[in-house]
Formats: structure tokens, sequence, C-alpha cells
């Protein structure tokens, strides 16, 4: 897959699985715009990669839109970005719940508005990927908000993709299992819950954040053409287990 001469926004981009789709279109020859929070992650995104990098809390949905504004234009969007926190559903707070929404579902779909309309005004084609999770299709312990914001964002996806769709531009959902980051580490780092999980996962590993990065290229590429409004796993077979 070749991303010479285009540009691809990725939120997320300053570790994990983000760092990796980043570095990945790089080398294929795309110009990347980085979306991510951490000032230092900005300074290596630009340092390593030689891409533009924009330092922006995605929980703040002004400073999102004026983010993914400065972004454009763009042949395409990957959000990446996501957060978790755990929690017990009968612990969950309001606070906690909100702010995984607000970064995980809502500032997708501010993203996102922004890239379309400045393409169905140019009248250019497109594609968007977002990364969900299995999270969105199976209840995992401790993670009631994240479940109901990957669960959100799928909606998301598939109303993209009807509505967008006519106007050339193509979305899709990934949905990756435990995937080796600093996320996992936050969320996985309990062994015993661990091998229970890599137990149901039937290939018999956790992902790479590079299996999850090819499967979102794939999805972005031309090849795909015809690939619109799927919720794509990435997980070794855990959700047949
Ligand atoms: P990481 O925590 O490793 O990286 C997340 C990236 O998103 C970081 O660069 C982080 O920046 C950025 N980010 C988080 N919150 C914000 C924010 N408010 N504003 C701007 N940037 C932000 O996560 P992963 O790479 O593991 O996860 C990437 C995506 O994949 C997420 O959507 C996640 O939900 C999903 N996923 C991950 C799985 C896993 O096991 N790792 C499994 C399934 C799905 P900073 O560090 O500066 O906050």
């Amino acid at each position: 897959m070749d991303f010479k001469g285009k540009t691809v926004i990725v939120t997320g981009a300053g570790k994990g699985i983000g760092r990796e789709i980043a570095g990945m279109l790089t080398e294929r020859g795309a110009d990347v715009v980085a979306l991510t929070r951490s000032a230092a992650d900005v300074a290596v995104l630009r340092e390593e990669f030689g891409c533009r990098a924009i330092e922006v809390d995605l929980a703040d949905a002004e400073a999102t839109r004026q983010a993914a504004i400065a972004a454009l234009p763009a042949d395409f969007v990957v959000n990446c970005a996501g957060t978790t926190e755990l929690q017990p559903f009968l612990e969950t707070t309001v606070e906690a719940f909100d702010r995984l929404i607000a970064v995980n579902t809502r500032a997708p779909m501010i993203v996102a508005q922004e890239y379309a309309r400045s393409l169905i005004t140019q009248g250019r084609k497109g594609a968007i990927v977002n990364v969900s999770s299995v999270a969105s299709f199976i209840g995992i312990p401790d993670h009631a908000a994240y479940c109901a914001s990957k669960g959100g964002l799928d909606g998301l996806t598939r109303v993209m993709a009807k509505e967008l769709g006519p106007h050339g531009i193509r979305a899709n959902g990934v949905h990756p299992t435990v995937t080796l980051t600093p996320m996992a580490v936050k969320a996985w780092s309990d062994p015993e819950k661990a091998a229970g999980m890599k137990q149901r996962i039937p290939v018999g590993r956790f992902a790479e954040p590079e299996d999850v990065a090819e499967v979102v290229l794939f999805l972005l590429s031309e090849q795909a053409a015809m690939v619109n409004g799927i919720s794509m796993p990435v997980d070794g077979g855990y959700m047949i287990a």
C-alpha cells in the first residue's frame, strides 16, 4: 500500500497504536498530521517522523474542533486516540464516564465532521478509520464507561458510513483485542487477569501495534474501496472463542 502524496490525520499518534500507524504511514510515503496531548510526544513525532504535530486535549470539544480545522486539508483520518479508567460498574463515576465519552466518542465525531465537511466542499473522496475495541461487543468487567464509549463510537461509524458514503467517503471501525501498548499496561498488568484473557485468544497471544496498524492502512487504502461501515476485529479469533 502506497500513500505517497496523501495527507493523513492521526489522533493519539504520540504513543501505542497511533504512533505505529503514524510511523507506518510515513514509511509508506504519507504526510502525517498528528493530533496528540503530550508536548514531549509532539516533539518526538516532529523529529522522528518529520510530521506535523498539533498538541491538543481531545477531551476539550472546542480545542478539538480547532485542531481538526488546523490539520486540514487531509485525504484520510484515523481516529485512534483513546483513554480508559478502570472502575467496577457500581463505582463508575459520572466524571470518568463523561471523560471517556469525550475522548473516545465525541472527539472522533468532531474530527470526522471537520474532515468530511472539507472534502465534500472540495468534491473529494476519502476514508475514515475509527479505532474501537472488542470492548464494544463484549462486557469486560471494570470497563463499563470504556465499553459504552466504544459502543457509541461504533454507532457513529455506521451512521458516517451511510451519510458520507454517497459523497465517496468511507468509514470503518477496527476492533483490537489487548494490544501491547502503554494503555494495555494500565488495563492488563494483573498477570492473572491477563492470562485469563490470553487463554480466550485462539492464536495464543496479545496483538502488537503493527497487527492493528496494517489493518488500519488496508481500510484507508484503495484496495478497500468497496469496504464501508464494517467493524473489523483484530483479535486473533477472541470473539469466536
Ligand atoms: P495508549 O494509551 O498507548 O496511547 C493513546 C494515545 O492517545 C496517546 O498518545 C495519548 O496521549 C493519546 N490521547 C489519549 N487521551 C488524549 C486526549 N485527551 N487528548 C489527546 N490525545 C490523547 O493507547 P493505545 O495505543 O493502546 O490505544 C489506541 C486506541 O486503541 C485507543 O482508542 C484504545 O481505546 C484502542 N484500543 C487499545 C487496546 C489495547 O489493548 N491497547 C485494545 C483495544 C482498543 P497522552 O499519552 O499524551 O495522553
